[in-house]
């Protein structure tokens, strides 16, 4: 009956994401109504449960109608988790699950294209993040450049190691899942491992654990290309560092191709060890800069046009420019309101753009500070700062001081009673009559209103 049911598990989630996370369960029994089913880690429990647990109950239920519930359970106590430092245990503990099981399995889906049966090292592409959807723009084009040349010819001179940074959402996973797609593709016979510092020293650790270093050098050491990404989690880990300069040495004088990404370059990767960082520094290094308003927009026409959505150049407009700090960011907020559309069956538009997004542009609204309104006002009506708070109530002074208090109100978050005090202690009835006039005689007056529709503009970019 358990194996029938794990049969029919098999056929309706596939072969991959089957082998992936429930080929190691076992049946510990049967206990009454309840049938008890062992997996090796928590993690692999929990995904387990979250995943499949009701299918299970159901296929079940339909195999052997007195089971009315399935407990999953890990099948030892489970250890301490050591996650934070580079510790090492002080015996080792064979009997222990292995943590590098418990991270084994990929936090995205497995893909289908994914063919990584070679090794267990492999850990799952992203099957988005490849060439053909990397936009290219000015920021990125020498590390896209770079990383194309070590696809296409690995281990070309000058290029091993490629050592790709830059911060955080500008594309340097992307592009490493890349690299590995096109050599994947271009000789199925080469073995690309991917993982990230974390995991290179959790398996470490797991194979210092379960005494099986040897193979764990022996495995990596075959592999042809080794992509180690956010090589700055290993900053103070003196040991796991130690491992991998003797594996980054092994690999090259093999001549295999290493690539690495992190947040800074070689050089400021202080708390990593001197010959390490020379070694990582002496191939091609190649920076990702923050993104320009022109490859954001591209990036967004790019990434509508590949999920078929209609989405206004306004719209884009609008999100390239509230939404500047990382690609993943735009992807999200673009993501959001595509979701949002076909949800309500409803196309995008600005004002839909501004009701969706609401939360994230407005924690993307550039903040101007009180002093700078202040300053960029008095500038303006050539003025000194002081006149700004003042008790001076000539009206050459008076009205520039209400422009700035109308201004504070509108850009930033700051309460009239703040305002009023920032602006040489007035009232907070001060403030409110300022704008009061202030939003009046934009109304009335055309050359006012463009006055400070450019102050506006002036303090808002
Ligand atoms: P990083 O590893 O540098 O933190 P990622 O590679 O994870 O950043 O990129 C974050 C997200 O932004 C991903 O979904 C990625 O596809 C997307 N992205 C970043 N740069 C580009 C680009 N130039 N073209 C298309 N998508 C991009
Ligand atoms: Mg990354």
């Amino acid at each position: 009956c358990w194996a029938r049911i794990r049969a029919r598990l098999r056929d309706e989630v596939g072969e991959v994401e089957y082998r992936t996370w429930l080929r190691q369960m076992t049946l510990q029994g049967i206990d009454g109504d309840e049938a008890v089913i062992l997996l090796p880690t928590r993690f692999l429990r929990d995904w387990v449960n979250s995943h499949y647990g009701d299918r299970l109950r159901v296929l079940w239920q339909s195999e052997d109608a007195a089971i009315r519930r399935v407990e999953i359970r890990v099948a030892q106590a489970a250890m301490p988790e050591p996650v934070t430092a580079d510790g090492f245990p002080a015996a080792p503990r064979p009997e222990a699950p292995g943590l590098a099981e418990s991270l084994a399995p990929p936090l995205r889906a497995p893909e289908p294209r994914v063919s990584d049966q070679r090794s267990d090292w492999v850990v799952p592409l992203e099957a988005r993040f490849t060439f053909d959807t990397f936009v290219v723009g000015k920021p990125n084009e020498f590390a896209h450049a770079c990383a194309r040349r070590v696809a296409e010819r690995p281990n070309s001179p000058g290029f091993n190691p490629l050592f790709l940074y830059g911060g955080v959402g500008l594309g340097k996973t992307h592009l490493m899942h890349a690299i590995a797609w096109a050599i994947r593709e271009s000789d199925t016979a080469r073995t690309v491992a991917y993982m990230s510092a974390e995991k290179f020293m959790y398996r470490f650790i797991a194979a210092l654990r379960s005494q099986s270093t040897m193979e764990f050098k022996e495995t990596l050491r075959a592999v042809d290309v080794l992509m180690i990404d956010d090589l700055q989690f290993l900053i103070g880990k003196d040991n796991t560092q130690e491992e991998f300069f003797h594996t980054f040495n092994a690999l090259v004088d093999q001549g295999k191709q290493i690539v690495v990404s992190s947040d800074k370059p070689p050089s400021d990767l202080a708390g990593i060890e001197d010959r390490l960082r020379t070694r990582l520094g002496c191939g091609m290094v190649a920076d990702l800069h923050a993104t320009t308003y022109e490859l954001r927009l591209s990036i967004l026409q790019a990434k509508a046009a590949a999920a078929q959505v209609l989405v206004p150049p306004k719209v884009m407009e609008l999100l390239a420019t509230k939404i500047t700090s990382n690609v993943r960011e735009l992807e999200g907020a673009l993501n959001r309101l595509v979701a949002h559309a076909n949800l309500f069956g409803r196309p995008i538009t600005v004002d839909s753009a501004h009701e969706v997004l609401h939360d994230v542009l407005r924690a993307h609204e550039k903040r101007v500070s009180i002093e700078e309104i202040q300053r960029k006002v008095a500038e303006h009506y050539n003025l000194r700062l002081t006149d700004m708070v003042s008790a001076r109530r000539a009206r050459n002074v008076a009205r520039p001081r209400q422009v700035a208090m109308y201004l504070a109100k509108q850009l930033t978050q700051r309460s009239l009673p703040e305002i009023g005090r920032r602006f040489g202690n007035r009232d907070h009835t001060t403030v409110m009559h300022a704008v009061s006039r202030v939003s009046e005689l934009i109304t009335q007056d055309a050359a006012f209103a463009e006055d400070v529709a450019l102050l506006r503009k002036m303090l808002e970019t």
